[in-house]
């Protein structure tokens, strides 16, 4: 009996010991990314992750560039991650941000855009605006950062087609070439600078995520997407890509055309000669002479079906 009373009792303390120490238990914080910031041309940078941390870390690259009234973003990574994007900022000029273009809508590039001023002015494509506007979506769309008060900070600038901003040696193309990644995706050409932000377009050297069940993206149109961005933007050498963490050339954004469009080219034979969506990715190399780009099977096994399905 004396036994049974004791193991009880330790029982209890066991279970009181747990209890204290999940109320003492604060939530896991998700570790802080380091941001590194990199000089691209004399008034602009990319400020990206550390290649030391892995996973998606603060979130996709962002364009900061010095123009004469004030500072242009591109993309504003995750949300939390605004006051970091100042304090970078503020270690190369003490001017305001004024304006904020987003690549697309996803999280990982719009999170942070409810933490700057509510006076600046964000410029997106009108599909990405109304991805924005939506009334219900998935977390990676990121539409409900901008409910209630933070209604202020929906995009009041879009375009459909192709716009400049600023002038002069200051001046920013802003080009849409259709759907691919989601369906509104905004190439960025800083002109002066020669440099090209293509969001995630051309996240890194690797096969994309395809948002096609979210944000309306496509796998074939992605492909077409590349070629008209190819051959439709002049004058560009550095790419700021979406998540790399080094920029790229222009060089690899032809490669990469080249790269993603020789899969679907790759899906759309199998399908016709009757094979099945794990014949043509088992039957898949990358080419030599693109060896630098990776085909992650996952990834891959979705672009094919994709293509399988029409999408
Ligand atoms: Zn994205």
């Amino acid at each position: 009996m004396r036994r049974v009373v004791c193991l009880g009792v330790v029982t209890m303390i066991g279970v009181l010991a747990t209890v204290v120490a999940n109320v003492a238990q604060e939530p896991a914080e998700e570790p802080r990314a380091n941001l590194v910031l990199h000089e691209v041309a004399h008034n602009l940078y990319m400020l990206a992750n550390d290649p030391a941390e892995q996973g998606m870390r603060s979130g996709g690259n962002t364009a900061v560039f010095l123009t004469d009234s004030g500072v242009a973003l591109v993309d504003t990574k995750i949300y939390g991650y605004g006051q970091d994007i100042l304090a970078e900022i503020a270690k190369i000029t003490p001017k305001p941000v004024t304006t904020i273009i987003n690549t697309h809508t996803h999280y990982d590039h719009s999170g942070g855009n409810v933490e700057f001023s509510d006076t600046v002015n964000i410029v997106v494509h009108e599909n990405t605006a109304a991805q924005m506007s939506r009334e219900t979506c998935e977390p990676v769309t990121n539409c409900d950062a901008f409910k209630g008060d933070n209604a202020v900070y929906l995009p009041k600038t879009t375009f459909s087609d192709r716009m400049t901003l600023f002038d002069g040696p200051d001046s920013v193309d802003l080009y849409y070439f259709g759907r691919g990644h989601t369906d509104g995706d905004t190439w960025i050409v800083f002109r002066n600078a020669r440099t090209l932000h293509t969001g995630d377009m051309f996240a890194r050297k690797g096969l994309p995520f395809l948002d096609v069940a979210n944000g309306n993206g496509s796998a074939l149109e992605f492909g077409e997407t590349l070629r008209k961005a190819v051959d439709g933007i002049p004058d560009v050498d550095i790419i700021i890509p979406g998540h790399n963490d080094e920029t790229l050339v222009w060089d690899d954004l032809v490669n990469y055309s080249t790269f993603y469009n020789g899969i679907v080219d790759a899906a759309k034979a199998g399908q016709a000669a009757g094979q099945s969506v794990e014949d043509v990715v088992g039957s898949y190399a990358v080419p030599i002479e693109l060896r630098d780009f990776n085909a992650e099977p996952g990834r891959l096994q979705s672009v094919v079906q994709y293509v399988f399905d029409g999408q």
